[in-house]
């Protein structure tokens, strides 16, 4: 087992992040690339990168780490640190909530149940609540793309015209949800914009490696990797983790919670990011997903590198 007094050597780490890999390979062939987005639909499901940024700097890759995908999902995480930094988690959470569903993440099902409040930030409902609330108080979209450009050391932050375009054609089931909470008074101003650039914020690409950089960030309590530089309020960043832990791998969060232990963020272009607090940060790329809308090899493949290097969070310190 790890401990403080004898941390994870180079050779360790490279051997798990290949036996990892190796281990997602094996599921490959299994799951779907999602084609309720029919763009997403062309995305090659045997495609598997693992990328691990570690605190001391070392970087190692296997696979697919440098092809890009779009963040659907995980730009949520982003979004929600965006949100936390202009508004304050007063505001913004007196507008979305912190429970767990246990539904699918565009379900509206809780939004009639459950008061007028989508529950989590993770779910569809959550993130077009904080979208709006971002833009009706005074935020441009481009100011979310400006702040990512910082955040990720990427300039410029390209987004996927093609899926753009198809999710918003067919973004049907999305633009419910928000003309739902519109009537209930969650959603303030223009819905179409809104919607707009909830569109455009899951179509940002990214790979592998922008999503391990971020992930060590957020393990270092809001640190840039590079520079070191305070790049978020460590309070905020806690907030995030705690939420990728119990919302983040949709409504299999619980089931991830116990096998990997890792707060996780995943996303329908197959994206996760992941850290070990204090440790290391993960991108995971591996577009075929299981039923819950997960990346499958990419969780199987976060698995392993759990077990190997022992960093469930109720491990490893002892
Ligand atoms: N753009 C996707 C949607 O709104 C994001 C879903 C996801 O990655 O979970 O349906």
């Amino acid at each position: 087992m790890q401990s403080k007094e004898s941390p994870m050597s180079e050779e360790q780490i490279r051997q798990a992040v290949e036996a990892a890999y190796q281990q997602g390979t094996q599921w490959l062939g299994q799951g779907n690339v999602a084609n309720y987005i029919p763009a997403l639909a062309k995305a090659d499901p045997k495609q598997l990168g693992i990328c691990v940024q570690t605190l001391s700097g070392h970087c190692y890759e296997v696979g697919d780490t440098r092809v890009p995908f779009t963040m659907q999902s995980v730009a949520k995480v982003l979004l929600l640190v965006f949100a936390l930094k202009e508004l304050g988690a007063e505001r913004v959470f007196a507008k979305v909530g912190v429970e767990p569903t246990g539904d699918s993440f565009n379900s509206i099902v809780k939004l009639e149940t459950k008061g007028h409040h989508p529950l989590n930030p993770f779910i569809n409902a959550g993130a077009i609540a904080t979208m709006n609330l971002v833009l009706e108080e005074g935020n441009a979209f481009s100011d979310f793309l400006v702040f990512l450009e910082e955040l990720l050391g990427r300039s410029p932050i390209e987004m996927e015209e093609r899926v753009y375009r198809s999710e918003k054609e067919t973004g049907d089931l999305n633009r419910s949800l928000a003309y739902f909470m519109k009537s209930d008074g969650v959603l303030q101003g223009d819905v179409e914009r809104t919607l707009d650039a909830y569109f455009r914020m899951c179509s940002i690409l990214c790979d592998a490696r922008d999503l391990a950089h971020f992930g060590l960030m957020l393990a270092q309590d809001g640190h840039d990797p590079r520079t070191g530089k305070l790049m978020l309020d460590p309070y905020d960043c806690s907030l995030v983790k705690t939420l990728m832990v119990t919302c983040g791998m949709y409504d299999s969060s619980g089931e991830f919670a116990i096998k990997v232990g890792m707060p996780a963020k995943s996303g329908v272009g197959g994206g996760i990011v992941a850290l070990a607090q204090g440790k290391l940060g993960v991108g995971i790329f591996s577009p075929a997903l299981d039923e819950k809308g997960n990346s499958l090899a990419g969780a199987k493949t976060l698995e392993r590198l759990s077990q190997a290097l022992d960093l469930h969070y109720f491990k490893g310190s002892h």
